[in-house]
């Protein structure tokens, strides 16, 4: 799909806080083709928590400390995750694994409605959402743009919910056997985005 240069960004103003960008690009990837699934939902109230991921095992070898200078850049990669996700592990129904992606460059991308559920945490896609970073954490440290609106994109579902939910590294579900979202900042690393994100949120 051709790159929409027309696209720009909802600005939200969190008093005392940067600005953050979210663009919405959920009309940008297919949900559900027929002869797939159908397309599995859930309400906005059993959400109770946040999976934080890097999306280096989906990406092609060579891109791990991608720094995304461009929006160009940054949909190209998310377009590449769409594929691996849903042609190399052929996910059925078709459709963004995550909700949100956090760029290195502060960018933050909506791509899939947080009532479509997931495919991100085996056996707890139904109650978690997704913000996944650009990058492969277990060898490089994302930026500090890319922490911070890490943070960001957890306070804005935080804000989007009217609650706050846990923070958690993909890794440190039960039962999953993944170093997701990167080991290389153990210990903490979940816990400094959830610092940025109470920041963010202002409470
Ligand atoms: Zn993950």
């Amino acid at each position: 799909m051709p790159i929409d240069m027309s696209a720009r960004p909802r600005r939200i103003m969190i008093p005392g806080n940067p600005p953050i960008d979210l663009w919405d690009l959920r009309h940008r990837y297919l949900i559900g083709v027929p002869g797939e699934r159908p397309i599995p939902r859930r309400e906005l109230s059993q959400i109770n928590e946040i999976a934080i991921h890097h999306d280096a095992s989906w990406f092609d070898a060579g891109d791990n400390d991608y720094n995304g200078t461009t929006f160009d850049e940054d949909i190209e990669r998310m377009d590449a995750d769409y594929r691996a996700a849903n042609d190399r592990l052929n996910l059925n129904p078709r459709r963004q694994p995550y909700d949100l992606y956090a760029s290195p460059n502060g960018r933050l991308y909506y791509v899939k409605d947080s009532r479509i559920i997931g495919a991100h945490v085996e056996g707890h896609n139904t109650r978690a959402m997704a913000v996944c970073g650009f990058g492969d954490f277990t060898s490089v440290w994302p930026s500090l743009v890319g922490l911070a609106i890490y943070g960001g994109g957890c306070a804005v579902i935080w804000r989007g919910l009217w609650r706050k939910v846990p923070i958690t590294g993909h890794r440190y579900f039960p039962a999953q056997s993944t170093v997701c979202p990167g080991n290389v900042f153990r210990p903490g690393w979940e816990a400094l985005v959830e610092l940025v994100a109470q920041r963010f949120a202002g409470f």
